[in-house]
């Protein structure tokens, strides 16, 4: 085990006394599962915000519990983003990659590289192109980030009169394009998207527990307001964990504070699949790319 580890380990209480809530009962069922799935939003929940968007690495132990987890073969790791999918792939460093849904649960990248890719209607295609338009013609392309079925405008590293500013400009001409059309418009930390309707990251939690036995013991993190629709999707099956550094009012079992909480956490995951009384479901050979750079 890394040596930072049993430091994590030592802050393990702050689990019971920041959340007051006992997670002990949630990783005995683990160990005894059949099934299990770990459910992870990227961006605020896996790695800090990062002014640019392509250096928002991990945190520290992040990938290698992560590495660990998968190949321990009990449980299978999801990450579900706002980003394409393969952005997240490059950010995470771990490879083979866990399965990523990527623009909310449009487009699902699996861990053998098969990537499925919403379909565009026309009236989506056109909407998408008319809402790019717009934000051209306000000289914010170098805001914009193109995604299956999905268009954002990222203002965080704009000051905070600049961000209301383009917030105005934006919901101006995306707002007729949205209602005209049915396609959603929402606001996430740090930015505002247009997106093909009727997918959600709860969607994607959905698909995942269908595909899972009921009694699988399931928990998703999350620390946006996209990850609403994921904390709803999983109410009454499963752990719903809130990653941040301050609390906001939501319906989650458990409130971590990152990175320290979420690392204990994923600490005491591993450790619930390394007790686990079946034997693995998968062979695990996932490595950590930073991790194998130092062998
Ligand atoms: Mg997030």
């Amino acid at each position: 085990m890394p040596e930072g580890m049993a430091v994590v380990h030592q802050e393990a209480h702050l689990l019971d006394s920041d959340t007051k809530f006992d997670l002990r009962p949630f990783f005995d069922e683990l160990s005894r599962a059949r099934q299990s799935a770990l459910l992870l939003d990227y961006d605020g929940t896996l790695s800090a915000f990062h002014l640019e968007r392509d250096r928002a690495v991990p945190y520290s132990g992040v990938p290698t519990l992560l590495t660990e987890i998968m190949n321990a073969g009990h449980t299978r790791v999801v990450v579900i983003t706002g980003r394409p999918a393969h952005e997240v792939v490059a950010l995470l460093g771990i490879e083979p990659h866990p399965e990523v849904w990527g623009a909310h649960g449009l487009q699902r990248l699996k861990p053998d590289g098969f990537c499925e890719l919403p379909y565009l209607d026309e009236i989506a295609t056109h909407a998408l192109a008319e809402a790019d338009a717009w934000i051209d013609g306000f000289g914010l392309h170098h805001l914009a980030e193109h995604k299956p079925g999905g268009l954002a405008v990222h203002w965080r590293r704009l000051p905070a009169g600049q961000q209301t500013d383009i917030r105005k400009i934006v919901s101006l001409g995306w707002l007729p394009v949205a209602l005209r059309t049915s396609m959603v418009m929402e606001e996430f930390d740090g930015g505002i998207e247009m997106r093909m309707p009727d997918r959600n990251k709860g969607d994607a939690v959905r698909t995942i527990l269908n595909e899972l036995s009921p009694e699988a013991s399931v928990a998703y993190l999350g620390d946006d307001e996209t990850d609403e629709d994921a904390f709803s999707a999983l109410a009454g099956r499963g752990l719903r964990v809130l990653v941040r550094p301050e609390c906001r009012e939501t319906a989650v079992e458990v409130w971590l504070k990152p990175p320290a909480e979420l690392l204990v956490f994923l600490c005491d995951w591993l450790e619930a699949c390394r007790n686990a009384e079946r034997p693995p479901r998968f062979a695990g050979c996932a490595r950590n790319r930073e991790a194998s750079r130092g062998e």
